[in-house]
């Protein structure tokens, strides 16, 4: 063994002793850490020939990258839509990294992964109230998410007029409705080979929503002439957190033939909760739904999961078979991941999730999102009373979408996010919402609590008077 590696092994408790106090640190601190930081390192580090070892590498990871960081998992880190970390979930996330387990097949030796990312889709049906006619599997993110789903439907889509794309590749224009998609929905139809100029963009229902509008929903329908396609729809739209009506979309599968599929990467979370669920009514129609875990769960990034219904199985092995490795056998029979979704190896991804669902329960999980909620109202009230700002959109869940008042201001509304952002204490990000310059707030964080929304229109109210606005 090189002699480094035979240190960093001896050292081994010291060392992984010696990060969890960093780690600590971090996490205790994490209020006076600013949001963002301007500061850069220079990439161009030459490699050493002989190895520093695990503390040397620590220690430079202190000095040169750590005063770098963000307090990105801290309560005033509002964009995107991004939660932070659970202690449970860091737990398991360290567990993941220390058994390194390779999430696969359930059959071989070691297939406990496997049951453990079983288990925790089932955790997951449980939480969120839907059926086990679903079954899920762990991915990097919602856009991995939407992939896998959208590569289903694809398959789906050919198998409709006897082709396999996944053989023989697209032959066939796919036909894909939608009103308001997530940017990585229409990245994914490119990744797809389906193109993402290729779809009908439906109408919103009128009034400052972001909801398809059910009635030119079925025109578009009825122009297709019985030919069948796929729904992209909404459970949370990011600028204004907007939901389809997915009872009425349920009543169009029982007369027109299509893939129905839900991004619901955070507003699927809505369902844990008795205020909130019956924006989700009627989801458990879809054929695929895509949720994050490293949004609203609050686990570290890298965690996603899909759902797909259990009927389409073939068609979802079709789409994923690793048939290059011929020694895997029957994917039905000798059940593997690598056949169902697009990675092979995969790391234990479920851990950090199953570690959290176990630790904070229903409850847990319904208080998160309702807390949430209550601060983006709070929030917004405080923007309402406050001469400076308008509201872009009533808030509907956690998400609250502003600008500047008037639009004499709207010349100004990057250089006051740019300014807020820098003072550090919190952030948000751009938008563009009805034709005009917004910022967006998302409450997702389980750390966040009423003293940083007051922190947080301290530090709106300030950026207004510094810049004489
Ligand atoms: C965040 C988000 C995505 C993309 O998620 P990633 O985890 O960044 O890949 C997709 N759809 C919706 C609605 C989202 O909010």
């Amino acid at each position: 063994m090189n002699s480094v590696l035979q240190n960093d092994l001896n050292d081994l408790e010291n060392i992984l002793n010696q990060t969890k106090q960093h780690g600590l640190s971090f996490l205790n601190n994490l209020e006076n850490i600013p949001t963002s930081n301007k500061n850069r390192i220079d990439p161009t580090r030459v490699l050493n020939e002989l190895g520093l070892g695990s503390l040397a590498a620590l220690e430079e990871f202190k000095e040169r990258l750590a005063p770098l960081m963000v307090a990105s998992p801290g309560p005033r880190y509002l964009g995107f839509v991004t939660g932070g970390s659970t202690p449970a979930s860091i737990a398991g996330d360290w567990l993941a990294s220390v058994y390194d387990q390779n999430t696969q097949a359930i059959k071989t030796q070691g297939g406990v992964s496997a049951l453990i990312e079983f288990e925790t889709i089932n955790l997951l049906l449980q939480l969120l109230n839907l059926p086990e006619s679903f079954s899920g599997g762990f991915v990097t993110g919602a856009t991995m998410s939407n992939f896998t789903c959208l590569g289903v439907a694809r398959q789906w889509f050919g198998a409709q007029s006897g082709k396999d794309f996944a053989k023989n590749g697209i032959s066939e224009t796919i036909n894909i409705l939608t009103a308001t998609p997530h940017s990585s929905s229409i990245k994914t139809i490119a990744m797809l080979g389906i193109g993402s100029n290729n779809y009908t963009t439906i109408k919103t229902i009128e009034g400052n929503r972001e909801a398809i509008d059910i009635a030119d929903l079925e025109k578009n329908i009825q122009h297709l002439n019985g030919k069948p396609f796929i729904l992209i729809s909404s459970a949370g739209t990011v600028n204004t957190a907007d939901f389809d009506d997915f009872e009425a979309i349920s009543k169009l599968k029982e007369k027109y033939k299509f893939w129905w599929h839900i991004d619901a990467a955070f507003g699927g979370f809505a369902a844990v909760s008795e205020k909130f669920k019956h924006l989700t009514d009627g989801w458990e129609g879809a054929d695929s739904i895509t949720i994050d875990c490293h949004k609203w769960l609050n686990v570290p990034y890298e965690s996603a999961f899909y759902l797909i219904k259990k009927e389409h199985i073939n068609h979802q092995v079709d789409t994923f078979q690793n048939s290059n490795a011929p020694y895997l056998g029957n994917a039905l029979e000798n059940f593997n991941y690598l056949n169902v979704l697009p990675e092979n190896s995969r790391r234990l991804r479920a851990l950090p999730v199953w570690f959290s669902l176990v630790a904070y329960g229903k409850e847990g999980y319904q208080d998160i999102v309702e807390n949430s909620a209550a601060l983006a109202l709070h929030f917004a009230n405080a923007l309402i009373e406050d001469d400076n700002f308008e509201l872009l959109a009533p808030i509907r869940l956690n998400n609250v979408c502003f600008t500047l008042k008037g639009d004499h201001n709207q010349e100004n509304v990057s250089q006051f996010l740019t300014e807020l952002n820098d003072r550090g204490k919190v952030f948000m990000t751009p938008t563009f919402y009805e034709g005009r310059k917004g910022i967006r707030a998302s409450f997702v964080n389980w750390r966040t609590t009423e003293n940083d929304v007051k922190i947080i229109v301290k530090e709106l109210k300030e950026t207004i008077s510094d810049l004489d606005l």
